[in-house]
């Protein structure tokens, strides 16, 4: 057979030998130890290369917004509202173009799969979802991208929201989502979003739990919904940083649960760490649910990026490897085994969670393959590895080039 590229003496991330990865027609068709062909090659020298980073949460159509927002407070209602105000004069040109500058920066960080979620209401109608799946379409030579629909403002409380998020499905989305802490009536916001996943045969993702007072949670009623419809591991919620804020006994209980059920968990960093504990001014909370342990209790969970540059998040680079550094100092890891379990929750445990097919370095996977200036992945999230290439189907879909030292 005919080869399109070899990679030679690269790494993974689970085994330590070095190996060559032989490319055509845009998949991978053998890894060995040496592989003898006459074809292009790109020499490794024993760097990571890895299936690409996948992020599980992020919202393009509201990135890059903050020149037009309030960001004074800096807690989750100002953010909400804010961005209310703003989506008012949203344009789907204008989104799109706010969208492919963040897409853009996902992808010369090597992320190759993304779920975004897509605001639906009333005010903004369809216009992200629409402007979003054009991106997706224009860009699926560098990333595969999931859109997940969902009613950020509520949906019991906010007259034609339902309406609109049964035309994205309709019209495509891969993923509904919902946002029981802004509904009027929570469990019913649940029940009606299990209600149209259903229907249309889709993987659901919440935002959840979004404070740190542990007196109530929607989790239970999440779990008690996903077990009753039969939906384990179709499901996924993000934030839930009451999480943060409860002992290891009751932590290891919900962790059992959210495992038996098939819940999966994504803690987003950045935003948690920006928006929690605004309300104390001395020894402020970290606000992070911690992912590593309830790992430990069989829970998929991933860490990702959510918002980059708008008032939840003023911050952003789309860089994972960045997230799972900025997860691991929070959380006060430092075994290597817990620094190998956040480099999976941006890579593996993501693509998990998000049912992606064919992830990973293996033979007959398509050749997203992503090469990081490092050996080992505990060193690579210790020292935030940069990306040096990456490929999407066998394709270069973007290099960044080494930094180099000009000596006297
Ligand atoms: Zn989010």
């Amino acid at each position: 057979m005919a080869l399109d590229l070899l990679l030679r003496q690269g790494r993974r991330a689970d085994e330590d030998a070095p190996v060559d990865i032989a490319i055509a027609s845009g998949r991978i068709v053998e890894i060995a130890g040496r592989i003898a062909a006459d074809a292009p090659e790109e020499r490794l020298d024993g760097r990571l290369v890895i299936a690409g980073f996948v992020d599980s949460h992020i919202h393009l159509d509201k990135s890059c917004i903050l020149d037009r927002c309030h960001c004074e407070q800096g807690t989750l209602e100002e953010a909400i509202a804010s961005v209310a105000t703003a989506k008012r004069s949203f344009t789907e040109a204008d989104i799109y173009a706010r969208a492919q500058r963040t897409l853009e920066k996902a992808i010369v960080q090597g992320t190759t799969r993304m779920r975004t979620h897509v605001e639906i209401d009333p005010r903004v109608g369809l216009k992200g979802f629409h402007a979003v799946r054009r991106l997706k379409r224009d860009y699926e030579w560098a990333i595969d991208l999931q859109i997940c629909a969902f009613p950020q403002e509520g949906l019991t409380n906010d007259p034609g929201a339902e309406e609109l998020l049964v035309q994205a499905c309709e019209q495509g989305a891969d993923v509904i989502g919902g946002c029981p802490y802004t509904d009027a009536d929570p469990p019913t916001q649940i029940a009606r979003i299990f209600e149209i996943a259903r229907r249309f045969g889709l993987d659901i993702d919440f935002h959840l739990d979004f404070d740190i007072d542990p007196s109530w949670m929607h989790l239970d009623e999440v779990c008690r919904q996903t077990d009753a419809q039969g939906w384990g591991g179709r499901v996924a919620v993000g934030h839930v940083t009451k999480l943060s804020a409860i002992d290891h006994c009751r932590l290891a209980e919900i962790g059992r649960r959210l495992a038996d059920v098939g819940v999966a968990v994504t803690v987003l960093p950045a935003t948690d760490l920006f928006l929690m504990g605004r309300e104390r001014h001395l020894h402020v909370p970290r606000g992070v649910a911690p992912a590593h342990r309830l790992l430990h209790h069989g829970v998929t969970c991933s860490l990702a990026t959510n918002n980059v540059l708008n008032p939840f998040t003023p911050f952003g680079d789309c860089s994972l490897i960045r997230m799972a550094n900025l997860y691991a100092n929070v959380a006060q890891i430092g075994r290597a085994r817990d620094l190998k379990a956040c480099f999976d929750m941006i890579t593996t445990l993501p693509a998990r969670l998000m049912n992606a097919a064919h992830y990973g370095v293996a033979v007959g996977h398509p050749a997203d393959l992503v090469v990081l200036d490092s050996r080992d992945p505990t060193l690579a999230v210790a020292e935030v590895a940069q990306p040096l290439f990456g490929l999407k189907r066998g394709r270069r879909s973007f290099t960044r080039a080494a930094a180099t030292i000009h000596r006297p």
